[in-house]
């Protein structure tokens, strides 16, 4: 037979939902990160969009792909599965290793420059899980090396998101927007 290497949306959310939770980590976490950085520019913000543009997120397959990746790579530093002198760098946490922040800033950049700059934004102050992994990976049981940027970068694309969802309100809400008919595909975008 041959080997599965298709899913669907469904399966890939699901799939990464079970394995950041393996890993420590869960959706409200992530989407906690995206609300308090759009809370700080929009007051009327729920945590239900946010976890919700969390779960959108997680089911696209680059992100799929990117989120099963990095686990792997951070359990198997943690088992010592890599040669060295890359094993130990990732295991270290090399602050000029940067291919973990390639891995965030590729998942940011779906949403685009405001997404990456609030990746960045994330990565610099570590807020919330950021800084529980940060910590958790230092002290040397286990390797977070990845993954807490691929999480800093989910939560900057939530956020992202959200800011984009309160823009199209915005616009809706102005006396000159005219309700047009839009293509049946159009409805499901975001
Ligand atoms: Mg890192």
């Amino acid at each position: 037979m041959k080997p599965r290497v298709y899913y669907s949306r469904q399966e890939m959310f699901k799939l990464n939902r079970d394995r950041l939770l393996e890993r420590g980590v869960t959706i409200e976490d992530i989407a906690e990160i995206a609300f308090m950085q759009q809370a700080r520019y929009n007051k009327n913000i729920s945590m239900r969009v946010c976890i919700e543009s969390v779960e959108k997120i997680l089911s696209y397959r680059d992100i799929f792909h990117l989120v099963q990746l990095s686990i792997e790579i951070d359990r198997l530093a943690e088992e010592g599965g890599f040669r060295s002198p890359i094993q130990e760098i990732i295991r270290a946490d090399l602050g000029m290793f940067g291919i973990d922040e390639v891995f965030g800033l590729t998942i940011a950049q779906l949403y685009g420059t405001i997404g990456q700059t609030n990746f960045g934004d994330i990565d610099v102050n570590k807020p919330g899980i950021v800084k529980r992994l940060n910590e958790d990976g230092k002290k040397g049981d286990c390797c977070h090396t990845f993954l807490d940027d691929v999480v800093g970068a989910i939560a900057a694309a939530a956020s992202t998101r959200v800011a984009q969802i309160i823009s199209e309100e915005e616009a809706r809400k102005d006396p000159h927007f005219e309700p047009m008919q839009l293509p049946l595909e159009w409805k499901e975008e975001n």
